[in-house]
């Protein structure tokens, strides 16, 4: 079976091109998955990754990203890093440069200054005006209204004169948070499967994670065996949704290991999600889980119908659309 790239349907073909040219060229996957991570990380249209990502509650863009390489399963993690572009390629200096795997906030800050990552502010104009239409929202009944939302907002002092009223005028971030969040509408984080010319498989996730949520809160994307995981020998899986739910079963990984025992990838991208559904009990559950053999074969199987992916292999001019198996209860 061919090389190929498999990403999540929100991904723009033209952030898949780089990396399906490095592809041809007989990169490994390891560059090819981080090349196109990268580029949706740029994609100022792309509103659940890197730059102009929804922020958390207190309008701070928080990123988690993650990297593992199936040859060896070696991984590298960031959670809630702040102010850097490109937290996929700090979670990769992580798995190279340190004998850890996942970093978080402040240490993942500091590392990332050391190893000159490029820093940047992230929250563009247009996602400073969505989180404050939410804001305003949700926020009545705590006299959180901003009345002028539409119009251009300033720079960052005006968002930390936000959180300072939040603050001041004793709103229950617990409470705003529940009444912020909606989960169903999320989704599009960024999800790539590599498989190289010479069967190395690697998994890739990078979100700016569930939008207004709780300062500090860590998805599902930097865990691994969670939202991602990679083994040469039977497979790879990402995951998008409801990082919660994918934390708590470990969704990557049990579908990978569904593979490693033989199932086929349908077989095994069925039973996990099904698996999920009934684990959690949650009726609105949201999850979609992409996932590639170890010959090349691809699959994309969710909770609910409509979700896409988009796959490449290195024989085709462009990337295919595909609609992700509903699998129902
Ligand atoms: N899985 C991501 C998270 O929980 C969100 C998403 O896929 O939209 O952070």
């Amino acid at each position: 079976m061919s090389a190929l790239i498999l990403v999540n349907g929100e991904v723009r073909d033209e952030c898949i091109q780089p990396g399906m040219q490095a592809l041809r060229q007989g990169a490994p996957a390891i560059d090819v998955a981080e090349l196109v991570a990268r580029a949706v990380e740029s994609d100022a249209g792309d509103h659940s990754v890197g730059f102009s990502g929804l922020p958390n509650i207190l309008g701070e863009v928080e990123l988690d990203a993650s990297i593992m390489d199936g040859a060896t399963l070696a991984s590298g993690a960031v959670s809630a890093l702040k102010g850097y572009l490109h937290p996929v390629s700090v979670a990769r200096q992580v798995m190279e440069r340190l004998p850890h795997v996942l970093l978080t906030d402040a240490g993942a800050a500091r590392f990332a200054a050391e190893i000159n990552a490029e820093a940047g502010d992230l929250l563009t104009p247009e996602a400073k005006a969505i989180y404050l239409k939410r804001l305003n929202a949700v926020g009545r009944d705590w006299g959180l209204e901003i009345r002028d939302w539409r119009l251009e907002i300033g720079d960052w002092s005006e968002i930390s004169n936000l959180q300072s009223l939040i603050s001041s005028s004793n709103v229950p971030l617990i409470d705003l948070v529940a009444r912020a969040i909606r989960y169903h509408e999320g989704g599009d984080t960024m999800n790539i499967i590599v498989r190289d010319g010479a069967g190395r498989l690697v998994s890739a996730v990078t979100t700016s994670g569930v939008a207004w949520k709780y300062p500090g809160r860590v998805g599902d994307s930097p865990i691994i065996g969670a939202g991602s995981y990679a083994d040469d020998r039977h497979g790879a899986a990402t995951c998008t949704g409801m990082g919660e739910l994918t934390i708590r079963h470990g969704t990557a990984l049990r579908a990978v290991l569904a593979l490693s025992y033989g199932k086929s990838i349908d077989e095994a991208g069925r039973e996990t999600i099904r698996d999920l559904r009934r684990m959690s009990g949650a009726r609105d559950a949201w999850v979609r889980l992409l996932l590639v053999d170890k010959n090349g074969a691809v699959g994309g199987y969710c909770t609910r119908p409509g979700a896409t992916l988009k796959v490449q292999t290195i024989d085709e001019n462009r990337p295919r659309v595909i609609e992700s198996e509903h699998v129902a209860e």
